[in-house]
C-alpha cells in the first residue's frame, strides 16, 4: 500500500477529533539508521541507531505535529493559523498552512534563527514577523494574540501537536520489535519528550512493546530543566533549542524520571564536536540541536555514569543540516584554491 502519512497510518492511536480534514506532506516514516561506527567511537559493545528526522517534508520532525495540528484547525474552518518559532516550526506551519490554503504568520526571535529555516518560511509564502526578543517573548504574544483573534495556535501547547509527534515513538517500535532500552533526544520547548513518552506508553499498554528510558539533552546556555529555573537570556549554537522557559517542561521533568532517565546538559563545543563527528563517520549531516541528543550520551559513556553494554540505544536526530549551513561553513576558511592544472591538483591532494 503506497504510504499516506503519519495521520492514515495510525489514525486508531491518535486523539483527533472527528471533524480532523487530513492535511499531508506524507511526514513521517523516516529511516532508522544503525551508526556502528559512531558507536565503536562512543567505546562500542552497544547497538546505536539514529532516528533521522531531517527527512521529514520541511526538514524537521516538527511536520508530524503539524499535519495533526493544521488538519484540526482546517477541520474546525480555520482561515489562518500562528506560531512562535526558533525556526523549524515556522517552516513546518508554513509548509502545512500552504499545503491546506490557509494564511501563516510565524514569529521569530529577531536575528536568532538559523538560514535555512528562515528561508523555509519565506519559501511556503508565511507572514514573518521578527520580534525584538527571545523565543519566549514571541510565544508569549502569540498566546495573547490567538485569546482576542480567531488564528488557530499551532505551538506544541496545542495538544494536536503532541497526538502528531508520538508517532515517531510507534514507528521506532515498529522498526526494531519493540521499544529501544535508551531514547536520547535534545530538549528545546520540551514538546517532543513529551509526546515520546505519551506514544511508547501507549504502545506499552495496547501491545507491551516496553518502556525506554530517556535522556533529555539540553544546551548548558538554555538549560533550564537541568537548572530548575527559568532562563533569562538563553544562549547556544544550536538555536532550535534555544529557550529559556519551556512550555511543557514540568510533563518532561516527569517524562524523564518516571522512565528512570534523566535531563542534563551539554555544552556548545560538545554539540558541535558530535554534529561532525556524526557527519564524518557516518554521512548523516544534522543541525546542532538535532546533534545535542547523542552528545549527552557521549558525555554520560564518558563519564561513566552510563554503561551501554548490550543496550539498544535509539538517537532522535530532529532536523537536517541544510536547516543551519552557518554552523559549518564557518570552516570554509580551510578551503584552498588550485589553479586549474593538474600538478598543483596533485600537490594539494597527495
Ligand atoms: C523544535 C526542535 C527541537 C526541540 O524540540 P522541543 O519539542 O521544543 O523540545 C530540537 N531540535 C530541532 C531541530 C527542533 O526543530
Amino acid at each position: 500500500m503506497a504510504y499516506t502519512g503519519v495521520i492514515p497510518r495510525y489514525r486508531e492511536w491518535l486523539n483527533l477529533p472527528p471533524h480532523t480534514q487530513v492535511i499531508s506532506l506524507l511526514e513521517g516514516d523516516t529511516p532508522l539508521v544503525l551508526v556502528p561506527r559512531l558507536a565503536a567511537q562512543l567505546g562500542g559493545g552497544f547497538d546505536l541507531l539514529v532516528k533521522y528526522e531531517g527527512l521529514n517534508p520541511s526538514g524537521s520532525f516538527k511536520d508530524r505535529g503539524m499535519t495533526a495540528a493544521v488538519s484540526e484547525a482546517v477541520g474546525r474552518g480555520a482561515k489562518a493559523v500562528i506560531c512562535a518559532s526558533t525556526g523549524n516550526t515556522a517552516a513546518s506551519a508554513a509548509a502545512y498552512a500552504a499545503r491546506a490554503g490557509l494564511k501563516a504568520v510565524v514569529l521569530i526571535p529577531e536575528g536568532k534563527v538559523a538560514l535555512g529555516k528562515l528561508a523555509g518560511a519565506l519559501a511556503y509564502g508565511a507572514q514573518v514577523v521578527q520580534v525584538e526578543g527571545s523565543f519566549d517573548d514571541a510565544l508569549r504574544l502569540v498566546v495573547e494574540m490567538t485569546r482576542k483573534h480567531p488564528l488557530a495556535l499551532v505551538n506544541s501547547i496545542n495538544p494536536y501537536r503532541l497526538e502528531g509527534q508520538k508517532t515517531a515513538a510507534f514507528e521506532v517500535c515498529d522498526t526494531l520489535g519493540r521499544a529501544p532500552d535508551w531514547l536520547c533526544l535534545p530538549v528545546g520547548n520540551a514538546g517532543n519528550i513529551t509526546a515520546y513518552w505519551m506514544g511508547f506508553r501507549q504502545y506499552h499498554e495496547a501491545q507491551g512493546t516496553g518502556l525506554p528510558r530517556l535522556l533529555g539533552v539540553q544546551a548548558a546556555g538554555a538549560a533550564p530543566l537541568v537548572l530548575g529555573h527559568p532562563v533569562e537570556h538563553p544562549e547556544t549554537v544550536a538555536t532550535a533549542i534555544r529557550i529559556g522557559r519551556p512550555a511543557r517542561g514540568e510533563q518532561a521533568l516527569e517524562a524523564a524520571q518516571q522512565s528512570g532517565g534523566r535531563i542534563i546538559a551539554v555544552s556548545d563545543d560538545e554539540i558541535l564536536a558530535m554534529q561532525r563527528l556524526l557527519a564524518e563517520e557516518e554521512g548523516l549531516w544534522v543541525e546542532p540541536a538535532s546533534a545535542a541528543g547523542l552528545a549527552g550520551l557521549a558525555a554520560e559513556i564518558r563519564s561513566g555514569r552510563f554503561d551501554p553494554a548490550g543496550k539498544t540505544i535509539v538517537a532522535v536526530c530532529t532536523g537536517h543540516g541544510l536547516k543551519d549551513p552557518d554552523a559549518v561553513l564557518r570552516r570554509t576558511a580551510d578551503l584552498v584554491t588550485v589553479p586549474p592544472r593538474l600538478a598543483a591538483l596533485e600537490e594539494v591532494i597527495l
